[in-house]
């Protein structure tokens, strides 16, 4: 209505059409960027060492140019002319890789312990306000810890509340990763907490429950419609040690439920991300064509073959499964060493086959104040390369995430997106965990090494 009433008094008022001019071009930079820096300044860093994402071997002594919020060059130290005005930042003992990205996050969860209420309690007694506020608590220390980007897998309970804070990261409130969001994720009757309450009490929910395709079409577009970037399915929901001593889990949706979400989500650009730990939700998930397989805690032959043929990401989140440990001995603590027991051989078998596989942790199930990277050595210790595991976080996160030589690389043209650790990650992948430099969209968040000189 407002452009309209402009176009029509440009003959009126000349002076106008600069202004529609300015405004129109804001505007398509507005929707066609992530955020955009408010100048157009340029830093040089010299980098000791470079990973740069994609290359298989890091190269050293290299000047990364970065103009605004873009990398406009890298290469040999020695060949760089530091353009005049530009600041330099000495990064010369350290290793240098773009931002990372973690795959499997909830800023909507803190890592609450059992004996405070644990998860009901989240839901039951803190209010979407309050839940919010440390929502924005989470996005910083992600981003502290150098995760430029998170996809972040439904708000357990908060509606669409990532919306609110991816907004406020990209509006430039509050400090936070740039965000990928999926909303209120999906599940069915019988599939997700709370539960184990008075059959006659309606108790909240941590996910949106739906029954039959028709439900789940509509889900899906309301979710979409809302902001989704990418929809969440649950495909399994409990487990338990079966008679034989394996893990079994209860399947949720069926294939004629996943179906209708897969080809929403599709028409719509986006993807599904599928939540399955194994068995027939697993497959179910496969069947009706998942983009990305959460967890995966026990895939099986077939299940890899058919995510080998159909170009399946695997989010293993491994670090989730070794933490918190119930007591040995109780049907818990049993069920905590199964899932572990199983998933490490799981991610062996992934890897052996060529399954494409990116970061993810799970992080909010544990606290945003432990360490996110303490999932590199898991990767490494069930037989990924401290480089492919790097690239986990990196390229292969960006290309699943549609970002493919935006995100995820130090290349020219790429999000000025960068990290720099003491150390080479590539000897000790620990290394990863002690980011000393942050920088997001060309704006410096954090440094602690020796800056501008
Ligand atoms: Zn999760």
């Amino acid at each position: 209505m407002i452009a309209a009433n402009i176009i029509r008094n440009l003959s009126r008022h000349p002076a106008l059409v600069s202004l529609v001019v300015l405004t129109s071009a804001a505007a398509l930079a507005a929707q066609t960027a992530l955020p955009t820096p408010a100048t157009e300044k340029t830093t040089v860093i010299h980098a000791g060492s470079v990973i740069d994402g994609v290359s298989s071997t890091p190269r050293r002594d290299q000047g990364i140019v970065i103009r605004g919020n873009r990398i406009e060059s890298v290469g040999d130290w020695s060949a760089v002319k530091v353009p005049p005005g530009a600041s330099v930042i000495d990064l010369s003992g350290q290793t240098i890789l773009p931002g990372l990205i973690d795959c499997h996050t909830h800023v909507f969860l803190q890592g609450e312990v059992p004996a405070e209420g644990g998860y009901d309690a989240e839901l039951l007694k803190q209010g979407l306000a309050l839940r919010a506020a440390r929502a924005t608590v989470a996005a910083r220390r992600a981003l502290d810890q150098g995760f430029t980007t998170i996809r972040d897998v439904e708000t357990e309970g908060a509606g669409y509340g990532d919306v609110g804070i991816k907004q406020a990261i990209e509006r430039g409130y509050i400090p936070g990763p740039r965000m990928f969001i999926a909303t209120r994720a999906i599940s069915t009757t019988g599939g997700y907490p709370l539960e184990g309450y008075a059959p006659e009490l309606e108790m909240p929910k941590g996910a949106q429950l739906i029954d039959g395709p028709v439900e789940a079409r509509k889900a899906a577009r309301e979710q979409l419609s809302h902001g989704a970037d990418w929809i969440k399915v649950y495909m399994t929901h409990r487990s338990w040690i079966g008679e034989h001593g394996e893990l079994v889990s209860q399947p949720t949706l069926t294939v004629e439920e996943l179906k209708p979400i897969v080809d929403e989500a599709h028409g719509w650009g986006k993807k599904v991300a599928c939540h399955a730990y194994g068995g027939i939700g697993l497959h179910r998930a496969l069947d009706g064509g998942c983009d990305s397989i959460e967890h995966g805690l026990d895939l099986d032959d077939t299940a890899v073959a058919q995510m080998v043929r159909q170009g399946t990401w695997f989010c293993p989140t491994m670090t989730a499964y070794y933490l918190e440990w119930a007591p040995a001995g109780t049907p818990d603590g049993d069920l905590d060493r199964k899932r572990a027991e199983v998933h490490g051989p799981s991610l062996r078998r992934a890897v052996a086959a060529g399954v494409k596989i990116v970061f993810g942790t799970d992080v909010g199930g544990f606290p945003w104040s432990d360490s996110i990277a303490q999932e590199f050595p898991r990767m490494v210790e069930f037989g990924m390369t401290p480089m492919a595991a790097i690239q986990a976080a990196t390229s292969r996160a960006a290309e699943m995430l549609g970002m493919a030589g935006k995100l995820g690389v130090l290349a020219p043209g790429a999000y000025a997106d960068v990290v720099a650790v003491r150390g080479d990650p590539l000897q000790d992948v620990r290394a990863l965990e002690g980011v000393t430099f942050v920088m997001k969209d060309g704006r410096v968040h954090r440094a602690d090494a020796p800056a501008a000189k």
